[in-house]
């Protein structure tokens, strides 16, 4: 009989769920890897669909280049000298190695033969080193899906350039590129986000533009669920959870739950700061 009031009850739990929420999306502490080879084109998975025009483009102008060619990770189209990447480490015997712009490329990771071809005057170099911004006004030329650079605007990081390394992104730029490519996989809105203390390691500034995202996010009918320290994001709440009274042995009890107004007023080891 249990049994059977508890499969009910679960029956109950996921009808409701559907209802209120279009998917469940969780975002770990585990931190993004990164490579030299990753770039902000591949990372938001638009960098396909470039290759692709860019070998439509070709066919018309003449050449006959496929659109692996147009990848600077494998294909005929990447500069010899430096695998596509653009610069070359100088080894030196009594100091650390320096990277140096490739002198055969001069740092486009590409062969002279395949920048030439052109969209609108752009070269598929010329194409990554467009801004975000730039980019979206080129993708829109052309009609390409931009709505992952779009995210980008609204968590100010549409200053950096399409080919832009993920390595040379700070923690806090990292975690909103993180977000922005989580959420333009996703269909629609409506979804229910759990995120387990995002802003970890992150400078002040960056928070800031964290949440802005996050703000309009809700504004689009979203849902999130923070596991969070932070008292800027705290303080952003609807609804909050404190759980204590201390950590470790001394904590999991739900110390208040409740609205933030009345939060404040209250004397908790959170509440305190706020
Ligand atoms: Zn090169």
């Amino acid at each position: 009989m249990q049994e059977i009031a508890n499969s009910q009850l679960k029956d109950t739990q996921v009808v409701h769920w559907k209802k209120a929420f279009r998917d469940l999306v969780v975002i770990t502490q585990k931190r993004p890897t990164r490579n030299k080879r990753s770039i902000i084109a591949t990372y938001l998975d638009v960098f396909d669909d470039i290759r692709k025009l860019f070998a439509e483009k070709a066919k018309q102008q003449g050449f006959s280049f496929l659109a692996s060619d147009f990848s600077f990770n494998s294909g005929k189209g990447r500069c010899p000298n430096c695998q596509g990447l653009g610069i070359v480490e100088s080894n030196q015997l009594f100091f650390e190695n320096v990277e140096l712009t490739c002198p055969v490329c001069h740092g486009s990771r590409y062969k002279d033969e395949i920048l030439k071809v052109k969209i609108d005057d752009y070269s598929i170099a010329d194409v990554l080193e467009l801004s975000i911004k730039e980019a979206i006004s080129f993708f829109g030329n052309h009609s390409l899906n931009h709505y992952s650079l779009s995210l980008l605007t609204k968590t100010n990081l549409d200053y950096i350039s399409l080919g832009q390394g993920t390595d040379n992104l700070s923690g806090g730029e990292m975690q909103r590129l993180r977000l922005a490519s989580t959420i333009s996989k996703q269909k629609g809105n409506k979804h229910l986000f759990i995120l387990d203390e995002p802003t970890t390691g992150m400078h002040k500034i960056d928070v800031f533009h964290f949440m802005e995202l996050i703000q309009k996010l809700i504004e689009d009918g979203n849902t999130f669920f923070f596991i969070e320290h932070n008292l800027d994001v705290i303080r952003q709440a609807d609804y909050i959870v404190e759980l204590g009274p201390s950590g470790g042995d001394e904590g999991g009890k739900i110390v208040y739950s409740g609205d933030i107004a009345s939060f404040v007023k209250l004397n908790t080891k959170t509440s305190a700061y706020l």
